[in-house]
């Protein structure tokens, strides 16, 4: 092999933090996909490529989320009076603390707790989201939040994240349900343990909270995610303890309540404030809705990445870039 592909290599390496024999192995299965067709030089070409279009999805997300519209606030005090605007529409609502990159985890549950305190005292019919990924799964930190929980009377929500975070998220959704804890759990559709994930919640009688699922997995790529978002409520119809169906995609979340109501499942529907809303459609059909109050630093509703396979994504993008949010004004989504 040339020094070239050598330098190439370990440039690669570097920047993503893997070892040489890993990157030869990513080469090589490129190779392979490629039936052949791209030699080492073309492979390893390409695949420096992936990790720049990757890195700049990053960095564009980043970009983007940092002034996003789809935060109702910077603060609590924000995310409250968003949470009450929903309540005098008759609406639940979830307060979803977003991070800035980096916060210490006991920083974080401070958060999480003061939330639950803040919903308590205010009397509203909310919930509190948590990622306990990003609190590094720490029990006593949990502990104390579903102490403050059981305290305000206020349900626990545990935000799925990515594929890697399950097993460890769903062990302390378990150790919350074992101290007879309030919880729930958001149940993404489109990974391959997503069946066996909903047995589990349907054997736990916990609320689920079913999404399509921000992050893929790499075992099923092309996996249709409404498609898999159904077969989901066919699993969970009249076994699930409550579903609340969180998609903004009417022709999921339509068949997902009728099929639901039809087999008498507690259901609601739940919807994130900054999207085009399917309030109606919960209302036609007689069930709650459950309203996801974002605040801090929220994160995008979408995978920039994903933008080849979507090219709907490429219009949020610039709606994104173009609608800022401004600190000290409310969000698109606090209007109306
Ligand atoms: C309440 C709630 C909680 C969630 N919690 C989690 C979680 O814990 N973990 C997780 O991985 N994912 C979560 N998600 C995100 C979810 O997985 C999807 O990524 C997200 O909802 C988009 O998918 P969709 O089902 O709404 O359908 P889509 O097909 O993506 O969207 C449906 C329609 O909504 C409109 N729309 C969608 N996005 C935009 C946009 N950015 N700008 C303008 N219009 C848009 C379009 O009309 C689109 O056709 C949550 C979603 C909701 C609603």
């Amino acid at each position: 092999m040339s020094r070239r592909h050598d330098e190439l290599l370990a440039a690669i390496a570097r920047r993503q933090g893997l070892d040489i024999g890993q990157v030869q192995a990513r080469v090589q299965a490129r190779q392979v996909r490629s039936g052949g067709l791209l030699w080492p030089g073309a492979a390893a070409r390409s695949l420096a490529l992936s990790y720049a279009l990757e890195r700049g999805a990053q960095r564009l997300a980043a970009f983007l989320a940092a002034g996003s519209r789809h935060v109702s606030g910077r603060t609590l005090d924000d995310a409250l009076r968003a949470a009450r605007t929903e309540a005098a529409r008759g609406h639940l609502a979830t307060l979803g603390y977003w991070p800035p990159p980096g916060q210490a985890p006991d920083e974080l549950a401070r958060h999480y707790v003061a939330a639950v305190e803040a919903v308590g005292a205010a009397g509203i019919d909310a919930s509190v989201s948590i990622k306990v990924d990003l609190m590094d799964y720490r029990s006593e930190l949990l502990d104390t939040l579903l102490r403050a929980a059981a305290g305000h009377g206020v349900r626990v929500h545990f935000d799925a994240q990515g594929l890697e975070t399950a097993d460890r998220t769903h062990a302390l959704v378990e150790a919350g349900l074992a101290r007879g804890a309030s919880v729930s759990a958001t149940l993404p559709a489109r990974w391959r343990r997503s069946a066996a994930d909903a047995e589990r919640f349907i054997a736990w009688r916990v609320p689920v909270r079913l999404v399509k699922g921000q992050g893929g997995d790499p075992a099923q790529p092309h996996a249709d995610p409404r498609r898999c978002f159904l077969e989901l409520v066919d699993r969970l119809a009249g076994r699930a303890a409550h579903v609340g169906v969180a998609t903004h995609d009417r022709r999921a979340a339509e068949p997902a309540l009728r099929k639901l109501l039809a087999s008498s499942t507690p259901c609601s529907l739940e919807q994130l404030r900054s999207l085009p809303r399917l309030d109606a459609l919960a209302r036609a059909a007689g069930v709650p809705v459950r309203a996801y109050v974002a605040y801090g630093r929220f994160g995008l509703p979408y995978a920039v990445g994903e933008v080849f396979r979507r090219p709907a994504i490429a219009a949020w993008v610039l709606r994104d870039l173009l609608v800022r949010h401004r600190p000290g004004t409310s969000a698109p989504g606090d209007l109306g």
